[in-house]
């Protein structure tokens, strides 16, 4: 469980006067994500998603206000955190740490300090999750678009995660690349694991998703099953769906 309470962050660390008037990016945000949930945050460019979702595992640090993954404090037991909600970032590439498929999937599993027979049942059991089994020895630069996400997706999940937190998953993929990746989610959250979506492109997802929220200027402006959130949104232009 991800539980955020009274969550704010700005982005300038100055402790002037004109950083105290300036608009938290964050904006005493309070959210609790349960195990198991599928969960898509949508909302404008800029209304503060992605520097919300750095928060559930320790990328960023709140400036009030805290995060607890699992009933303990993020900042307290990183290495806790980040083993329960694993993320991929808007650009795969950003997230690459290594040259080779099996290299970078294995990073994860590496750093856990699991045997090497572990690390292996990991990267072939990710791997397969994503349909990129076999591809161990590819280099990831020569990869198409849709397989670098795919092998994103696949180095979170080596970290067998409570909670996959995928931060606009499907831009840059073309129909085919986000039809597979969005299987893989259906199929992954069947199997029991909490996902987050970060998007602003809810085709299909506000059919797999059990809860949208809707961001905007900070903070959480919606937040219920999709449809009845959808409703509630029907002339507003912010959300395209
Ligand atoms: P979203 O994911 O909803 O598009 P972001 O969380 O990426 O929103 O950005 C929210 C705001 O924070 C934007 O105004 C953006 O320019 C600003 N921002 C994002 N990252 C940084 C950063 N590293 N330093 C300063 N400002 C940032």
């Amino acid at each position: 469980m991800i539980e955020l309470r009274n969550l704010t962050f700005r982005y300038e660390r100055r402790s002037d006067e004109s950083r105290a008037r300036s608009h938290p990016i964050v904006d005493n945000v309070s959210l609790t994500i349960d195990d198991g949930s599928f969960v898509v945050l949508a909302g404008p460019n800029g209304s503060g998603k992605t520097t919300l979702v750095r928060h559930f595992n320790g990328l960023l640090d709140p400036d009030a206000g805290r995060v607890a993954v699992n009933g303990r404090r993020v900042s307290e037991d990183v290495v806790a955190a980040r083993t329960a909600v694993a993320m991929t970032f808007q650009d795969p590439r950003d997230g690459f740490v290594a040259p080779t498929v099996r290299a970078d999937v294995a990073f994860g599993p590496v750093n856990l300090g699991l045997e090497r027979e572990q690390i292996n049942q990991r990267v072939q059991e990710a791997l397969a999750a994503v349909q990129m089994g076999g591809s161990e020895r590819q280099r990831i630069d020569r990869l198409s678009g849709g397989e670098q996400a795919r092998v994103a997706i696949a180095g979170a999940l080596a970290m067998r995660p409570d909670h996959l937190v995928l931060d606009e998953p499907f831009v840059g993929l073309d129909e085919p690349a986000r039809q597979s990746v969005l299987e893989r989610l259906e199929a992954l959250s069947t199997e029991g694991m909490g996902i987050v979506v970060v998007t602003h492109d809810l085709r299909e997802l506000c059919d797999l998703a059990d809860r949208l929220l809707v961001m905007s200027d900070g903070q959480i402006i919606h937040d219920g099953p999709p449809v009845s959130v959808l409703d509630q949104l029907s002339g507003e232009v912010y959300v395209p769906c």
